[in-house]
């Protein structure tokens, strides 16, 4: 179980009391007048209390419209899925039940406010485990009908993407249209942004996502997930310091030329290839197995990045940013490479390459509060019977938001 805690500032709270007690005199006119709370919520700081529970961790939040992060709290589950070898859906429901209180508790201690102090409730509607999003979503529609306030259901995807417009320092904020790869544990997506809500599918997986090969992998050559999950684990396996270490060779990229993943093919070249071993591999050979795999997921995500920003160029779409985000996103080795692919494809005009920080790379309820915030600014609030959506496609996001919306 680990606890990220973010920071509060002096100045924020007073901007806040100032929304709190506008806030509360809109409250006590019942919200009968939504166009006065629109526009009190236009004008001054707006904090949101946010709730994720998509997948295997338990995470509440606090962030204000001045792209403060109040309180970040995650709660992990690594160490009751690893024997599964993977999340096993009925344990992580049990787990969010039991620890959804205590985060949504400390994320208001963390950020030394109490439920009077937000302004609006935000959860991830989906994609996700249905079980898993459920927990969240009944926190957040209850804490928001029983208290007046505002709700806004978030895509998780979406979320993921736009971190970097919270965390980036005011002076490199990513511009639209931006490129960006979303890669996590249930996904591998290369998307033109050019709004908060519109994304442009470029390329997608044709099976499974890099993030979940990367956790296969990682049980295939029998790493403990320590307390990063298994990812996590096989690039720090890497970085082994080995003095033999064997050429296992170099895994090729596949559908060359395609604006499409693939990372199937991949793991099982692994499997095959330890299959084909006779009798349990060296440690060095483990590490020169492990290395092969990373290097060959790295590639085709620098090819098929390099490959969509040509194809954006053919339509005179010459994006200044790429955005990095998801779990993934958080290996170093993949950075570095990335960075190097960006600098080859255009030497002359730099293209900037934007990734949340380590801990904004995983799941976390900071990024739902945020991808909220443009809509609680604007009074486009969901209804407090928005349904949950566990699959949902990223680029339909404006025509789901507009159903469900109550403004
Ligand atoms: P999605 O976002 O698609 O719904 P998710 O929320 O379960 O899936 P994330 O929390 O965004 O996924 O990312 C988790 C994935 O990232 C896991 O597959 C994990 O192994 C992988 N991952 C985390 N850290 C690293 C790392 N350093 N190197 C490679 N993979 C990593
Ligand atoms: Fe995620």
């Amino acid at each position: 179980m680990s606890t990220i805690i973010g920071s509060s500032s002096r100045h924020s709270r007073g901007l806040h009391r100032t929304c709190t007690a506008a806030v509360s005199f809109v409250r006590k006119s019942h919200l009968k007048h939504w166009a006065a709370f629109r526009l009190v919520c236009r004008r001054a700081l707006f904090t949101v209390l946010a709730l994720e529970s998509s997948a295997d961790d338990t995470c509440a939040a606090v962030v204000t419209s001045s792209r403060q992060i109040l309180s970040n709290v995650v709660v992990k589950q690594h160490d009751l899925h690893e024997g599964f070898g993977g999340i096993h859906p009925t344990v992580a429901i049990e787990a969010h039940q039991r620890n959804m209180p205590g985060a949504v508790r400390r994320a208001l201690e963390n950020a030394k406010l109490t439920m009077q102090d937000i302004d609006g409730i935000a959860f991830t509607r989906g994609p996700g485990i249905g079980g898993c999003l459920s927990v969240g979503s009944n926190a957040a529609k209850c804490l928001a009908a029983a208290l007046n306030k505002p709700l806004i259901g978030v895509h998780h995807m979406q979320a993921h993407a736009l971190t970097p417009l919270l965390t980036a320092p005011a002076d490199r904020i990513p511009e639209f249209p931006f490129i960006t790869l979303l890669i996590s544990g249930g996904h591998t997506l290369l998307l033109l942004a050019t709004s908060q809500t519109s994304f442009d599918v470029l390329a997608t997986t044709a099976d499974e996502s890099v993030g979940r090969s990367f956790d296969k992998v990682a049980r295939l050559l029998g790493l403990s997930w320590g307390t990063r999950g298994p990812g996590a684990a096989l690039e720090d396996f890497c970085r082994r310091d080995i003095a033999s270490v064997p050429d296992v060779g170099s895994f090729p990229v596949p559908m060359a030329g395609k604006l499409a993943f693939s990372y199937s093919c991949l793991h099982s070249s692994i499997e095959r290839y330890l299959a084909g071993t006779q009798g349990p591999l060296t440690e060095g050979h483990r590490v020169a197995l492990a290395r092969a795999f990373q290097d060959a997921a790295a590639r085709q995500l620098c090819e098929k990045l390099t490959l969509g920003l040509e194809r954006l160029s053919l339509r005179n779409i010459n994006p200044r940013h790429v955005v990095v985000s998801g779990g993934v996103a958080s290996n170093l080795f993949l950075r570095t490479r990335l960075r190097a692919a960006l600098d080859v494809y255009s030497p002359d005009v730099r293209i900037e390459l934007v990734f949340p920080p380590l801990e904004l790379c995983t799941d976390n309820a900071v990024m739902i509060g945020w991808a909220a915030m443009h809509r609680f600014t604007s009074g486009d609030y969901d209804d407090y019977s928005i349904d949950l959506r566990a699959k949902w496609d990223i680029s339909t996001i404006s025509d789901a938001n507009s159903c469900a919306s109550r403004a």
